[in-house]
Formats: C-alpha cells, structure tokens, sequence
C-alpha cells in the first residue's frame, strides 16, 4: 500500500524560511509559503494552501518563532499540521562538508557535526540548524532528513575539486572545490535525461546553467558531476545577484592593505554588495532588464560582464567534456528570460550551439526544447524544483530505513 502521508520541506535562510507540503505519491504540493524578514521591525509572513493564499505582516523574532508562525499558519489556514500524521521532514542544508555525502536522517550526531562545519557556510548552515532545531521541537515524532546543497558534488574528479594551494594546509582545513545548488542540478539533469527516453545514468553530456539569484553551472557525463562554477564557499564563479564570482584572489590582500579593509568588510563587500549589485545598483535581473532598456549603462555593462561569465564557462566546460549533447537553463533568471538565453548562446553557431528565436520566447513553463533545427546540440529550459527533490530524498530515506 502506498504512504501518502504528506512531507514537509523546509529551506531556512539567514533572513526567510520557505516550506512546502508536498503529497509524495503524486507529488502534488499541497500547501507553501514563506516567512521574510526574519528579526527585522515588520516581517511578512505568506501562506497558500490550495488555490487560497493568505498574508500577514508581524515581527518574528528569530528562527524558533518562524517555526512557531507556520505551525500557526497551518492551524489557522489549513491544513492542519496537528491532524496531518506528517511523514518526513526534509531540510535543504547549504554546506556538507566532506563529511555528508548523501542524505541523512537527522539525530543529535549529525547536528554535532553539522555544527563543526558552520566555518564552511558561516552565512548559510547557522540559520538551517536554528531552523531544523526548532523544527525537531515542533514535529519530534518523524523523521528529519537533511539533504545536501554540496552533495551532487561530493565526487566530483580530484583534478576539479584541488587547488593549486600548499596540499598539507587545503588538507588540513578541508580547503577544496565542493559545488552547492547541487540538489538543483541533479533535479534538472535526471529531468533532461528524462525527456530524451534515457535512464539518468544514460549516457549523455550535459551542462546546466543554474542562474537565480546565486548563480552556477555544471558539466554532468552520464549523471555524474565533474565539474562545476561554485567552490570552497558559494561565492566563486559566475557573475551573481550580489556575489563577484571569480575575481584575483591578490584583490583580497589589496583590499586589505591598500584599501584597509577588514576580513568582515571584505566578505560583505563580496558577498553582497557585488555581482549585479556591485555593477549597476540592483541585483533583482528584472530590475536590471528594466534599467538597461531605459539605456543605463551601468546595466548594460552589468548585463554584458554577466554573459560574457557564462560564455568563458561554457566553453570552458565544452572543452572540459570534449563535446556536449545537452545545454540546460533553469533557475528564476535562465527559466524566465529569453534575453539573457540568446545572448549567452549568440554567436556560438560554429561550436553547435543555435537558438529558436520563436521558441526561446515561448511563455510555456513546462521542460521545453528551445535549439533551432539546425543546432547539433540540444538547448533546454527546465523548470528545477529543490523542494520535489528534497520530498523525494527524504521519502527514499525514510522508506529504505523503515523496511
Ligand atoms: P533564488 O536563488 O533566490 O532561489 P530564483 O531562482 O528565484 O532565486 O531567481 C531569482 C532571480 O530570477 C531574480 O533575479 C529575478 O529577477 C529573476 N527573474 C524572475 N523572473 C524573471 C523574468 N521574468 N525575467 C527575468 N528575470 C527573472
């Protein structure tokens, strides 16, 4: 018989929580929402449950009393979580060290170790462990499964994931390349496997642009990873929402000397106010479209330095992979701009890559095929969907434990 009890998945960030119940047999999410503004004077707190949506704007003081705000939510707006007999709780953690592989069923060992790792993701694991404490509190009768952001890239080659650092320091800090969004790019390229008739193990070459507010790609040989834009922390690669992406490492000591900033203004420097937002004031690419239509020029640059990024990473992955059947854009800004897709593929007709101007526009929202016929490589835009394949990893987990 099959167990439709519902899962809960839970992504906790610094500032918001997104959650989504989701029925696993048909996968269908019953219920979403969010909570904005953590710990600042009026946060916003959405909830939809079916076709019905509700919002309401209240302080929340910090992770614990976000848990306490959905639980209430759910009572308040349906479903009610006490009557739901819920089956898992899944949890998006940002950073697995080289500890988490896999996903695991949370117990106080796993948040130990968690726990070491926050050097790793100080911006990103200390928020998912408040979370997944207070949501431990809330639902201690099922189990809690975390699934890794890194974990897709755990085995990626060590040519990809070393650096050409002193080898006994990068030893002995675990200083190596460990990939994130891991869990979107996996979802995308079993989906695009899916779409072709192959198993997601078949054999295809794949690259996957994964552009949302962080931003990174992947190359995949046969459902494998082998090498991918986001490094030691998220901030390497592609030109980002708010991150730099690649810069020269000797920046950091000149920022440093020349410019006397400290460590925790530089990370912030990095970390937030660059990227899109460094370059032309806004990080939201909706804004940026908008600015570079009226002419600015700072949002033509930003716009130019973003693709020509992803143009060097893309034929850098090209050569990587010796030869490429299927290129694949999803994520906010690579599912929903068909600007940003035909100038990243423009003029790449020579290394087999051609966009239908007609379908790159369509509007459908489905996983769709958008190459010209007479593109040799399949282009793609797919729909990624973290929190479906989160539900599915913690119903794996807990079925494989439970028989
Ligand atoms: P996150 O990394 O927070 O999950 P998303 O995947 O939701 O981010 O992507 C957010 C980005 O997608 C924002 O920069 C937003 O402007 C962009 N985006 C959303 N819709 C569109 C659109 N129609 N055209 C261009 N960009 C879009």
């Amino acid at each position: 018989m099959t167990d439709a009890r519902p899962v809960l998945v839970l992504n906790c960030g610094s500032s918001s929580i997104k959650y989504q119940l989701i029925e696993p047999s048909s996968e269908q999410v019953l219920a979403s929402g969010s909570v904005e503004k953590i710990g600042e004077a009026t946060g916003t707190l959405k909830h939809r449950h079916g076709d019905d949506h509700y919002q309401e704007s209240h302080r929340v003081a910090d992770h614990g009393a976000v848990l306490d705000a959905i639980h209430t939510m759910f009572n308040q707006f349906g479903p009610a979580l006490d009557d739901l007999n819920i089956r898992a709780v899944g949890h998006r953690i940002v950073h697995g060290g080289a500890v988490f592989r896999d996903p695991v069923i949370i117990d106080q060992q796993v948040i130990d170790q968690l726990r070491l790792l926050t050097p790793l993701a100080p911006l990103q694991n200390p928020p998912a462990l408040a979370g997944l404490e207070a949501a431990r509190r809330m639902l201690p009768d099922c189990p809690h499964v975390a699934v890794f952001d890194t974990a897709f890239f755990a085995a990626l080659p060590a040519v990809a994931a070393t650096y050409a650092i002193d080898r006994e320091l990068a030893e002995k800090y675990g200083i190596r390349k460990y990939g994130f969004h891991g869990t979107s790019h996996q979802y995308v390229s079993g989906k695009v496997s899916e779409c072709l008739g192959l198993a997601s193990d078949g054999e295809l070459n794949q690259i996957i642009l994964h552009l949302g507010n962080g931003c990174s790609m992947s190359a995949i040989h046969n459902g494998v990873a082998v090498e991918t834009s986001m490094g030691l922390t998220p901030l390497q690669g592609l030109v980002m929402g708010t991150r730099s992406g690649d810069i020269d490492p000797g920046m950091l000591v000149f920022l440093h000397r020349e410019a006397g900033m400290s460590v925790d203004q530089i990370d912030t420097l990095l970390n937030k106010k660059s990227g899109l937002k460094g370059l032309a004031g806004v990080n939201d690419f909706r804004e940026l479209l908008q600015l570079r239509s009226a002419g600015d020029e700072a949002a033509a640059l930003a716009f130019d330095s973003y693709v020509h990024r992803l143009k060097l990473y893309l034929g850098g992955y090209l050569a990587l992979l010796g030869g490429v059947d299927v290129v694949t854009f999803t994520a906010g800004v690579g599912e929903n701009s068909p600007v940003l897709r035909a100038a990243v593929i423009d003029g790449l007709d020579n290394l087999g890559l051609r966009v239908s101007p007609q379908l790159n526009e369509s509007t459908d929202s489905g996983p769709r095929f958008i190459h010209s016929e007479s593109s040799g490589i399949t282009i793609m835009v797919v729909p990624t969907n973290e929190e479906l394949a989160i539900a599915r990893a913690a119903v794996a987990l807990t079925s494989a434990v439970s028989t």
